[in-house]
């Protein structure tokens, strides 16, 4: 295969990540964008896309071999740990060059009131007595949750679960983060006292950040997992200054 024709493999999944392949498709790079397959109906990024898991490390380099990926991008979620130490391992054993994108966390600003957990079962155990909670977490993190019935949940999720969730006290919300107003109104409309969220970073769904300052509201924040040192940049342009370095076609 022509060195030219040879693709990036982006491993997906978020805002950034879909930017990120249309700025370098416009640059004329061959771009493939890997999508976990956790949500129905994903925003599909420009140009190829696969959906679906690679079976592991072993998995992922053979993927890799078999589609002559010439670079390697994680540009996943801060707390997609699991897809980040395999694409690492991948890239070692295939030698490719690779950068992870990971946008800054985000920091206390005046006015905000966060209580910092560095694990569910801390984010858990500081939600006081019978408050109202905004649980903005993915699907898989609710579990730990159901031990709380004096608590109420309103639970935040893209599409219906398919199992229970397990907790007493909750009602679904069904939609994405919205934009400060619409964040402030859920808040307020659902008379919720307390957010918890994880640090993600990024704009993405930052308003409901800004809307509990607005409303006065703590936040029980759980920081990022600890990272495997790895060539991170923190914005699309730093990874686009590394593939410009890295391929010279
Ligand atoms: P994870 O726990 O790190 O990964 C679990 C497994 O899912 C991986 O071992 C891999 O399976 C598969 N996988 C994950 N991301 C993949 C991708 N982009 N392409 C192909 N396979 C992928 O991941 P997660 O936390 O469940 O997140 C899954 C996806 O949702 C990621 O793409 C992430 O960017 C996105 N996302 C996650 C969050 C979050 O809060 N964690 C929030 C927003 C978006 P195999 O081992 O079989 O390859």
């Amino acid at each position: 295969m022509p060195a030219s024709d040879r693709p990036i493999l982006i491993l997906g999944g978020t805002a950034e990540a879909s930017k990120l392949a249309t700025r370098l498709m416009e640059s004329g790079y061959r771009i493939i964008s890997s999508l976990a397959g956790r949500t129905k109906d994903p925003a599909r990024p420009e140009g190829e896309v696969r959906i679906g898991g690679f079976g592991g490390v072993a998995g992922l380099c053979d993927y890799i071999a078999g589609q002559h990926v010439a670079l390697l991008i994680d540009a996943t979620h801060p707390f997609a740990t699991q897809i980040s130490d395999n694409a690492i391992a991948a890239a070692a054993a295939t030698d490719l060059p690779f950068v992870r994108l990971e946008r800054p966390a985000w920091l206390q600003r005046p006015g905000d009131a966060w209580t910092t957990a560095m694990t569910l079962e801390e984010a858990v155990a500081a939600i006081p007595t019978r408050a109202r909670v905004l649980l903005a977490l993915g699907r898989q993190h609710i579990a730990p949750f159901a031990r709380r019935g004096d608590v109420h949940f309103v639970v935040r999720m893209i599409d219906p679960p398919e199992v229970p969730l397990g907790l007493i006290d909750y009602e679904l919300e069904l939609s994405k983060p919205g934009s400060l107003e619409e964040e402030t109104a859920i808040l307020k409309a659902k008379r919720l006292s307390h957010i918890v969220c994880r640090n993600s970073g990024g704009t993405a769904s930052y308003a409901k950040i800004r809307a509990a300052r607005e409303l006065g509201l703590p936040v029980i924040m759980i920081e990022r997992p600890h990272r495997p040192g790895a060539n991170t940049v923190p914005d699309i342009d730093g990874v686009i200054e590394f593939v410009e370095a890295n391929l010279s076609f």
